[in-house]
């Protein structure tokens, strides 16, 4: 069945088919880079990168450009509060913009334009804008003449004179109608400066993402543009009367839109204190706590953040871990088996195949709209249905091939979503615990039971679970 996907601009589920298949272009709008990015933009990025290793996975040879805003007042105003270079502040939030993707596990684009490195493309693009009568200079500004693009609003839905409240002329601007938006804006002494036929000055943030994402992609029509919800009107809807104005092609086939995060119910916002940077966050949690969260809500919908909530993910991840250290752990003869009662245990062969169906669920999920919450459940009940057989004293040799392929499939699954199961790194160094654990060996074998518990717990708070199994041993393993 083919892929499925809710299309912002048509307000409908519609069969994906791609302009050229079996590539496919995708654009999503990245992080302007003054501050740090919070988690908010981990959403915005990890959903459209999931959109991008799924169809990946689908058989899609994707293309995938994510822009970096390096320009804009909010970059020049910040660096004028904080009396830095606009350059320097630009460069260290960068680098952390990369940091923060190499710590989450994100995949950087095919391409990373940076909105200063193609202002000769933006300034070429503006010119042909007013050659063809769309856009016009005004003292150094160039504006976007929107009542000229008749289908404006088609993104957002609304007419033009439902616009007309809610914009107006500032009183630095010269702009004929209070709709038109800057294409370039002439600069001010002292401000951040490019030469242009209009002037010295810079592009408006919306021109950016037009010109970057036809010129990477190489296209004039993109398959897929991505961004977050927020930026429908009026940044979405600009892009398209620019580049539609332009080229008189349509400018993205599909536009998929991210739900917004409030942390516990508020809008994220530095002034009132509820604001988690990804820095903060990875400080606290793995990054995949914070993916699975992410992962259990529609990327479409909003989504609340609760640190509560991450302590749930937490023992859900660990399910995972456990599933995959106990099979390891079965398969070397380490642990033997815990022997419980359940009874009408699955054979090799309807285990083998209750895995397929989960990982056929899985994939009808995914392809229906993206939703993961309900294939990150298929991958859950693949869980459930081997540990079950793992710890039942039915369990035969003959159970270890088909775990062993539910292993492969878990692992098959969890890469799609952008889940890493290898096992986290001690606190400790591996020979620190083995000591602790002979130690604690030694302290029960002289009945000093209170103290032996103490060095358990103490390597528990270090999330180092120490595990007794039959025969005297104790194994220990990294809990998420
Ligand atoms: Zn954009």
């Amino acid at each position: 069945m083919p892929i499925q996907l809710y299309n912002s601009l048509t307000r409908k589920k519609e069969e994906f088919a791609p302009v050229n298949p079996p590539e496919v272009n995708i654009y999503t709008c990245g992080v302007t880079v003054y501050d740090e990015s919070h988690i908010g933009h981990a959403r915005s990025l990890f959903c459209f990168d999931l959109v991008r290793r799924y169809l990946r996975f689908r058989g899609y040879g994707v293309r995938f450009v994510r822009n970096i805003t390096d320009i804009d007042d909010k970059i020049i105003n910040r660096a004028n509060e904080l009396k830095t270079d606009w350059k320097d502040l630009v460069r260290k939030y960068i680098a952390r913009y990369y940091e923060d993707l190499e710590c989450l596990g994100i995949e950087k684009g095919d391409f990373e334009p940076r909105a200063t490195e193609n202002i000769p493309d933006m300034v070429k693009y503006i010119e042909s804008l007013i050659n063809k009568g769309f856009a016009y200079e005004v003292g150094g500004d160039v504006y976007f003449n929107v009542r000229k693009f008749s289908s404006y609003g088609q993104l957002s839905g609304q007419g033009i004179d439902a616009m007309e409240t809610g914009t107006r002329i500032e009183a630095n601007e010269q702009k004929r109608d209070h709709l038109d938006f800057a294409l370039w804006k002439s600069s001010k002494e002292n401000e951040p400066s490019w030469d242009s036929p209009w002037g010295k000055g810079r592009p408006g943030w919306h021109i950016e993402c037009s010109v970057m994402s036809q010129k990477f992609l190489k296209t004039d029509t993109l398959d897929i543009h991505a961004g977050g919800r927020d930026l429908i009107f009026p940044h979405h809807e600009n892009e398209i009367a620019q580049a539609e104005a332009l080229t008189g092609k349509p400018f993205a086939k599909y536009w998929l839109h991210g739900g917004l995060l409030t942390i516990d119910g508020q809008k994220m916002a530095k002034s009132s204190g509820n604001f988690v940077t990804i820095r903060n966050f990875l400080g606290k949690y793995p990054a995949g706590v914070l993916k699975l969260f992410f992962l259990q809500t529609h990327y479409s919908q909003p989504i609340d953040f609760t640190w509560a909530a991450m302590e749930e993910k937490r023992s859900a991840l660990d399910r995972i871990m456990i599933f995959l250290k106990t099979l390891e752990r079965r398969e070397k003869g380490i642990e033997p088996f815990t022997r419980t009662n359940l009874k009408n245990i699955l054979s090799p062969v309807e285990l083998k195949n209750i895995i397929n169906d989960f990982r056929q669920d899985f994939i009808d999920a995914m392809d229906d709209d993206f939703n993961s919450p309900q294939a990150v459940g298929a991958l859950f009940e693949i869980i459930t249905a081997s540990n079950k057989i793992l710890c039942d004293r039915g369990f035969t040799e003959a159970h270890l091939e088909p775990l062993s392929y539910a292993r492969d499939v878990v692992l098959e699954l969890g890469g799609i979503l952008g889940l890493d199961f290898s096992p986290l790194k001690p606190a400790l160094a591996e020979d620190e615990i083995d000591k602790l654990i002979s130690l604690r060996q030694d302290l029960k074998n002289q009945k000093k039971f209170d103290e032996a518990d103490r060095i358990k717990k103490e390597l528990l708070e270090k999330n180092i679970v120490l595990e007794d199994i039959k025969g005297g041993k104790t194994l220990w393993r990294v809990k998420v």
